[in-house]
């Protein structure tokens, strides 16, 4: 028997080179385009669980290691657990090393369930987009001018004019002028439950992109000082343990809403203090 290439399955079954960690088909996840001017009109769909999120928030290292890989960062079910954001905080704001810096620092990645207004036969996709442009809609959420943009009937579509200078992306985000009932109700029906797109990270694989990621100027000689045993015991028993923040990874896993809306809630301040949002 000999079988036939298909692109399709195949292209289907490949994994984003962006984002290879989500469990989810290619053909659900949706982003911009990062090198061309457009303006996008996007429909955010209304909450896929009732902890009431338009958005799930990730931290992922894009392109660690030898082979460059991207990873969801061990820090989201473990405070300072990543080795990469160990280093980081260590060089970071070091002009010598800030390329190594940029490289493995951190980046906030959100998911939101949408229709894209110029793929409307496709129904609800995965929309994958980063801190420049959630911070903007939680703002329009929040302002109570617009109501609830998410809404079936009452919510609004959401313009975005991506423009790129020089290089750089830069957005302009604002809701519709006007609300519109979604053109389909079946869309409500294709809601993605994101509590399951992405892995629970892999401390291990990221140990070992750790251990063979080529630093330009950073020497891995110059470890990062881990705090000895005693003080680790010693802050432990000053501080009642805390339950690590949990990561919802799986459908049959019971997923406390608190706990992500304060993941979501740690993720926002974590931005805002951090000076360059990109
Ligand atoms: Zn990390």
């Amino acid at each position: 028997m000999v079988y036939t290439y298909n692109r399709e399955a195949q292209d289907k079954y490949s994994p984003s080179s962006r984002e290879p960690f989500l469990t989810l088909d290619k053909d659900k996840l949706f982003a911009m385009d990062t090198k061309k001017d457009h303006q996008y009109r996007l429909r955010i769909m209304t909450y896929w669980s009732k902890a009431g999120l338009f958005a799930l928030g990730a931290k992922v290292h894009f392109g660690v290691g030898i082979d460059k890989r991207s990873v969801v960062c061990p820090n989201m079910i473990g405070d300072g657990i990543c080795p990469f954001c160990q280093v980081q905080a260590k060089i970071r704001g070091d002009k010598k090393y800030e390329m190594d810096s940029s490289e493995v620092r951190v980046k906030f990645r959100y998911y939101s369930n949408i229709v894209n207004m110029e793929t409307l036969s496709k129904g609800v996709v995965v929309w994958s987009y980063g801190p420049q442009i959630f911070f903007p809609i939680k703002q329009i959420m929040d302002s109570g001018e617009y109501g609830d943009i998410t809404h079936p009937v009452e919510g609004r579509d959401l313009l975005i004019k991506r423009e790129i200078r020089m290089g750089r992306v830069v957005d302009a985000v604002y809701p519709a002028g006007n609300p519109t009932p979604i053109a389909d109700e079946n869309w409500l029906d294709q809601l993605v439950n994101l509590d399951t797109i992405l892995p629970e990270p892999d401390i291990k694989l990221v140990e070992k992109l750790f251990k063979s990621h080529p630093w330009k100027v950073y020497e891995p000689t110059q470890r990062f000082v881990v705090p000895n045993t005693v003080e680790r015991e010693q802050e432990n028993l000053a501080e009642p343990a805390k339950p690590s923040p949990s990561i919802p990874v799986s459908q049959n896993q019971d997923v406390s809403p608190d706990s992500r809306m304060d993941r979501v809630k740690r993720l926002e301040e974590k931005l805002r203090s951090s000076h360059n949002l990109e």
